[in-house]
């Protein structure tokens, strides 16, 4: 078995009202797949977390390294890829390209043995996930504070028990968002807040103090992410549970929040952080110093399958009776082809996901929809 092709699906989708977190603003929804094609037929399908022509480019310059290698052998693929451009990438585009290739490379290898990719990672501990709803962006035009309201009104009576909302706009106007959305869900439902690295450390610290009495369960990338120190003073300086991870890129780029404890929840991207093959070490290495895991999931169908094969084979930390079980980021923001792309959507009954057992993702992409939603060239 032999990688015959590499390519990528740029999708993309115009949105009527434009929304923001903290640090960007989105006026359209854009993803890219990775497709890799081996000379027996078998198709294996990744996804790559941020920028869509970037990382097709990206993609693009590691596939003279793969066409002709045995697709089975994603271990050494991934140090010989990740040596290719080591010495000018070791975070950033050339790791979440690089995850997208891994992420297809395991599809394969499922589809070759005809398992899962959970079967393949050492089994599955679980069926099905509980998910959170993330929203809660800022939309243009209307009231912040009541439009966040509904948002998570809505989530509680579509059966979410979780939703997380993005803050980092400015202390006092985030905390009437927050005070308000607890009002209008009461005690039950678990909210999360997620600055997107908006505030300082004195922001942090401040809208972190002020917060905890709303039964805050996270509070997600407080501080940029290159400010591991600030991270730390968050940590120290208010109660609430501090997240992050999503910008940490492999094993090297976790290694120091994760020993300096930068963080009580870690969240890997499946499609940034190196694929399943790097993401696996980094639970690793969490597991051993006593670090919760909840996977980052921002993406198409193909990137939420992934999470949730991971997910399935996701060591419970510590083995117990009843052990924590981990969360699925569920994106309810606008996005027609999110779930467009495969034959069977990816949903939620009652705020609770199964986990597809078909081979590799567990996925069959519908090719008419990737051609619907191309991404024009201008
Ligand atoms: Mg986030």
């Amino acid at each position: 078995m032999k990688i015959a092709a590499v390519r990528t699906h740029l999708l993309e989708h115009k949105l009527d009202v434009a929304f923001e977190s903290a640090s960007m603003r989105f006026d359209r929804r854009a993803h890219v797949l990775v497709e890799i094609e081996c000379d027996d037929g078998t198709i294996g399908w990744g996804e790559c977390l941020g920028p869509a022509r970037p990382n097709a480019a990206v993609v693009a310059a590691y596939a003279g390294w793969l066409v002709g290698e045995d697709p089975l052998q994603n271990e050494k693929i991934w140090a010989r890829l990740y040596n290719a451009l080591r010495d000018q990438g070791q975070r950033g585009l050339t790791i979440t390209a690089l995850s997208g290739i891994d992420m297809a490379l395991w599809d394969i290898k499922g589809k070759r043995f005809g398992v899962p990719v959970s079967v393949l990672l050492g089994g599955r501990f679980r069926e099905s996930v509980r998910a959170y709803a993330t929203g809660s962006f800022k939309r243009d035009g209307v009231d912040r504070v009541e439009d966040n309201a509904t948002d998570v009104a809505r989530y509680w009576t579509e059966g979410f028990h979780a939703t997380k909302i993005k803050i980092g706009f400015g202390v006092e106007e985030d905390l009437r968002v927050v005070r308000a959305a607890r009002e209008a869900v009461g005690p039950d439902m678990r909210i999360m807040v997620d600055a997107n690295h908006g505030y300082d450390a004195v922001e942090a610290i401040r809208f972190g103090q002020a917060a905890a009495e709303l039964d805050i369960d996270w509070f997600e990338e407080p501080v940029v992410p290159e400010q591991l120190a600030a991270y730390r003073e968050v940590r120290a300086r208010q109660p609430i549970p501090v997240a992050g991870g999503e910008t940490w890129h492999t094993r090297w780029g976790m290694r120091e929040p994760v020993e300096t404890r930068c963080v009580d929840i870690l969240q890997p991207d499946l499609a940034g952080v190196g694929g399943f093959t790097e993401a696996k070490r980094v639970a690793d290495l969490a597991a051993l110093h006593g670090i919760r895991v909840v996977p980052h999931v921002w993406g198409t169908a193909v990137h939420i399958a992934a999470a949730l094969q991971f997910m399935a084979a996701m060591v419970p930390s510590p083995v117990r009776v009843n052990p924590i079980e981990p969360i699925l980021e569920f994106d309810r923001t606008h996005n027609p082809f999110r779930q467009a792309i495969v034959k069977t959507p990816i949903d939620h009954v009652d705020g609770v996901v199964a986990i597809p057992d078909g081979a590799g993702l567990g996925i069959e992409i519908d090719r008419a929809a990737l051609a619907e939603y191309r991404m024009g060239d201008a």
